[in-house]
């Protein structure tokens, strides 16, 4: 009877097992990710504060050269000629200078007088302005600084060569541009038009608040991972030692929680739950009128196994059902041949649990069981216990129903220790109340005891239902509750639960 699709199992637990070991190297792995996005976005932002500082520095000493010649705007050429070509050799990064008269270069450091228009008259902010190169160095940006005042006015112009050097020293291995207005420049020194794209990766743009210009700076695309696998090889080493950790854990914990429902399911294939028989007598006669049917697990390595060991598992799990009919199909099987010798009608008593009620499966158990003996030779009683008691549904009412038109008794088991009310009793068409043994172990020790047992006595009189005694070990109990006409006797005054073998000889001894 396959239970289970054990390779579905098999192949859920290794998934389990694998999600154990890659959630916490996927988990760490993003962690990782952000950390290191994190830290190319400060690396980023750095630069491009340090670039600026740079720039501005720069612009401070070639404006400065703009700022002292604009007073001599205007002025003979002959005459400031020197001036403008001593503020090229004093400055380092001022490559030259010039003189405007209504926006037409008229002095020039380089060439003395020299006449020439203006042809860039689109200065950012009317101050700066990036050009591609000029007549003498057509491939080599400049950046030009002007001051007006007027129609007179002065220039000084700063060497693309030294910016893109700070593009590419500051940068190292950070991209960075400067853009300034319509136009920027890469660390390679080429000059572009148009707003530059932003960078794929940690993109970060500062603007100049002393001179209209900004830097921008950022990384390739790829350049977290890049940066990850030059920078965390030790932190990828620990997050797959945890992985691989964890999913051994993982594993070995759902080897643990699995392995006793394993164990069950294959003792059940294994027949290793059998029955045990315990003789239940007439209260009056003491003549045997039916026997108990109790649970063993006789274990290969453990020996016989008390059934309060294993039965609460089985229950939780629900594998009770299917070990519950193995036990009925075995009881059937060495009782049943027996059935025609029976006399009055048999009481056999099985112990069922709410997880037997759940469908209509516990009927069909029931009515193959009552198939295998004589019709008329048995009385088949349910044993369920008060202290777990079935819930009132639909079902449960239509299972009883059922039940009933088979002729199955039901019986109360462990009474005195739950609270079924008398509702409740009506409501499952209750035959027997099984007083608990704890309250038979009382009789003459306890008084309270008795008085809660004679209250049961009379209960189930005035409810006209028969009432069974457990427990019973000495005379003296059994004396007090034939009695109290208590109908049936069940305890090992009368018998020990005994293996069906044993049980059939003396049955047939009898
Ligand atoms: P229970 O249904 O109340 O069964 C009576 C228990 O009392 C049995 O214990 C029996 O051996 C024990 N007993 C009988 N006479 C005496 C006596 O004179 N003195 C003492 N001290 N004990 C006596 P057992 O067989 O160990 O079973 C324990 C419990 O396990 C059962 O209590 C029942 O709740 C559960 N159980 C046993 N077999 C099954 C089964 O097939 N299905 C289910 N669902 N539960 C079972
Ligand atoms: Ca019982
Ligand atoms: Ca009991």
């Amino acid at each position: 009877m396959p239970l289970t699709d054990k390779s579905r199992k098999r192949s859920i637990r290794t998934a389990v097992t694998l999600a154990s070991a890659l959630l916490p190297v996927l988990l760490g792995s993003v962690i990782l990710y952000l950390q290191a996005e994190r830290t190319l976005q400060q690396s980023a932002r750095l630069t491009a504060e340090e670039a600026l500082k740079q720039f501005d520095l720069m612009l401070d000493n070639t404006s400065q050269a703009a700022r002292e010649l604009l007073p001599l705007a205007g002025k003979s050429c002959t005459d400031v000629e020197l001036a403008l070509r001593e503020q090229v050799t004093r400055r380092p990064f001022v490559r030259s200078t010039n003189l405007l008269w209504d926006n037409a270069i008229y002095c020039s450091s380089l060439f003395g007088n020299y006449h020439e228009k203006l042809t860039h008259t689109d200065f950012v902010d009317n101050r700066l302005l990036l050009i591609k190169g000029n007549p003498i160095t057509p491939d080599t940006a400049l950046l030009i600084y002007r001051l007006n005042v007027g129609e007179g006015g002065a220039m000084s112009t700063l060497d693309g060569y030294h910016l893109s050097n700070v593009l590419r020293m500051i940068g190292h291995h950070t991209l960075l541009i400067l853009q300034v207005g319509p136009n920027w420049l890469s660390a390679d020194g080429q000059f572009h038009e148009g707003a530059a794209q932003d960078f794929p990766v940690a993109n970060s743009r500062l603007e100049s608040s002393h001179y209209p210009f900004g830097v921008k700076a950022g990384f390739p695309a790829g350049e977290t991972w890049r940066y990850m696998s030059s920078e965390y090889p030790p932190l990828f080493s620990l997050l797959i030692f945890f992985g691989a950790a964890s999913g051994v854990i993982g594993h070995f914990l759902q080897k643990r929680t699995s392995s006793p429902t394993h164990e069950m399911k294959r003792a059940l294939e294994a027949m290793e739950f059998v029955p045990y028989f315990q003789a239940v007598v007439h209260g009056d006669s003491k003549k045997l009128s039916g026997v108990e049917v109790l649970m063993r697990w006789n274990h290969p390595k453990e020996g016989l196994v008390r059934p309060d060991l294993f039965i609460p598992f089985a229950e939780h799990t629900g594998l009770i059902v299917p070990m519950t009919r193995s036990l009925m199909q075995q009881t059937a099987a060495l009782l049943g041949p027996l059935s025609s010798s029976f006399q009055a009608p048999f009481h056999i008593g099985i112990n069922i649990t709410a997880n037997h009620c759940q469908n209509f499966d516990l009927v069909q158990d029931c009515r193959a069981f009552l198939e295998a003996f004589a019709p008329g030779s048995i009385y088949l009683v349910l044993e369920l216990t008060e202290r777990e008691l079935i819930e009132p549904t639909a079902l449960t009412h239509q299972l009883f129903e059922q039940l009933h038109d088979l002729g199955v008794k039901i019986a109360i088991d462990d009474f005195g220790t739950g609270h079924s009310s008398l509702g409740y009793l009506r409501q499952f068409n209750v035959d027997f109340l099984k007083i608990d043994q704890s309250f038979v172990a009382m009789i003459g020790i306890d008084t309270l005891s008795s008085h809660i047992l004679e209250s049961i006595i009379e209960l189930a009189a005035k409810l006209e239902l028969a009432l069974v005694a457990e427990g019973v070990e000495t005379q003296a109990q059994s004396d007090y509750l034939s009695e109290h006409n208590v109908n049936f006797l069940q305890g090992y005054l009368y018998g020990r639960p005994i293996p069906g073998t044993e049980f059939i000889n003396a049955l047939s001894d009898h």
